[in-house]
């Protein structure tokens, strides 16, 4: 069996290895369209790649997959974050995992997961093609590749497997859609936000360490820490929360409002309550000496001066009127966001080939068969944390075991 795999970045490694190890007689070629392969793994987790996460701060697959969770739910059975753990600890790869649940080689090298990418693959036999950029698929009795580059030479396999990842254009998927596959739209996700004109970027640097963010007018939101920079807000609130409206904000070409819970409490009453008793506690103090939540003074200050409290009033001088415009503050903040950033310039694709045209169980194309797919190609994506990796892996994984069950 000649098996061809299109696109050499961490779910076309993954599956070829895994393919060779489950049937070494079956003949694996990776084509890659760049002179190097594994770029994006170089650069992941910014050099150190978080390849995977504990998944112990997950409650629900949906928090950390906005798009994929009911698929991953089923192939996490197949290959979890746990097989993960074992498949690079067992190829000599030491793991180790932070307080925040992301786990990294513990050299905190990308180097290391790519040089033994490279070293199996050589071991294995795997063919690796690079400089190769696919133009067309066409099927008769096989599959008939051709290449941009070679595109007088055309070559022919008995299974496909598509690992070309993110794609930002959708022009990029056309040959697919032509194969009969549904292609999702695919739009930016895991984004900064750009807040031009607003004096909040004079605090840039500070960050609120527990805040909610939500999209006005929707239920989306999303918790965690703020940074404010000097183009808008980021950290990671704002990323899940560009992740969980990825599509949303798109259609409304990156113009939207925000609504900023700076202290984390959704009840009014309590926020109230609090507020109130810290002006019971301290009716001669200036507002702007006593900070509530122990905001950050800076946040402080700056958000009086938005409520329009003068700095020097006493805390029991605000009556009833202070204190609610005080709560509305801390607890329904609004921005005008107009446009967005990059995030150390990592980036993720929601959309392309969507899971209507693919069968869950093995990742096989439900229009052509012997037509496989994995990794970000697919309308599967993840926040921060290494939920991308985990993904390119399991779904790697299981169109390997499917391929070599024909
Ligand atoms: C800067 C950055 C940092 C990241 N850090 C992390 C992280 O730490 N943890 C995490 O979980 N995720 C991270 N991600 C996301 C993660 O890297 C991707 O989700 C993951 O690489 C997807 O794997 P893939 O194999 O599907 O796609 P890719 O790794 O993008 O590989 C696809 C390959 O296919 C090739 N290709 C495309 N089209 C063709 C074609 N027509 N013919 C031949 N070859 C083709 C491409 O050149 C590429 O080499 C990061 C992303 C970025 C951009």
């Amino acid at each position: 069996m000649n098996i061809a795999i299109i696109g050499g970045g961490a779910a076309g490694f993954f599956l070829a290895i895994n393919l060779k190890q489950l049937s070494p007689n079956i003949n694996v070629t990776i084509f890659e369209k760049n002179t190097n392969v594994l770029a994006k793994v170089l650069v992941s987790g910014g050099g150190r790649c978080n390849l995977t996460n504990s998944f112990a701060g997950i409650d629900s697959l949906h928090q950390a997959y906005p798009r994929g969770d009911k698929l991953l739910k089923r192939a996490f059975r197949v290959f979890s974050h746990l097989d993960t753990y074992k498949w690079f600890e067992d190829k000599g790869i030491k793991l180790v995992t932070q307080e925040d649940d992301c786990v990294f080689p513990l050299s905190q090298n990308s180097n290391e997961i790519i040089e033994c990418f490279i070293r199996l693959s050589k071991e294995l036999g795997i063919s690796v093609k690079t400089s190769l950029d696919l133009s067309s698929i066409t099927f008769e009795e096989k599959y008939a590749l051709t290449f941009n580059q070679d595109n007088t030479r055309v070559q022919f396999f008995d299974a496909i497997a598509i690992t070309t990842g993110g794609s930002p254009k959708a022009e990029g998927l056309n040959y697919l859609e032509a194969l009969g596959h549904k292609i999702v739209p695919p739009v930016p996700s895991l984004f900064t936000f750009n807040i031009p004109e607003d004096p909040i970027r004079e605090l840039m640097g500070i960050v609120a360490e527990n805040t909610i963010v939500s999209l006005q007018g929707t239920n989306i939101k999303a918790s965690g820490a703020l940074l404010i920079t000097h183009w808008g807000m980021s950290g990671p609130a704002i990323l899940k929360l560009s992740s969980y409206g990825a599509r949303l904000v798109n259609d409304k070409q990156y113009r939207f409002n925000i609504l900023v819970n700076w202290v984390n409490e959704v009840n009014c009453d309590i926020l109230t309550d609090y507020l109130n008793s810290i002006a019971c506690k301290n009716p001669n103090m200036k507002v702007s000496n006593v900070r509530p939540y122990d905001i950050s003074s800076r946040l402080w200050l700056f958000l009086l001066n938005k409520a329009e409290i003068p700095l020097d009033r006493k805390w029991g001088e605000l009556g009833k009127k202070g204190i609610n415009k005080i709560m509305n503050r801390l607890s329904n903040d609004e921005y005008s966001v107009h446009g967005k950033g990059s995030f150390r310039d990592e980036f993720v694709t929601s959309g392309g080939v969507s899971l209507e045209s693919i069968n869950f169980n093995t990742m096989e194309s439900k229009s052509c068969k012997n037509l496989y797919f994995a990794g970000e190609v697919l309308d599967i994506d993840a926040i921060t944390g290494g939920f991308n990796l985990q993904a390119a892996w399991t779904t790697a994984y299981i169109a390997a075991k499917a391929i070599t069950q024909q």
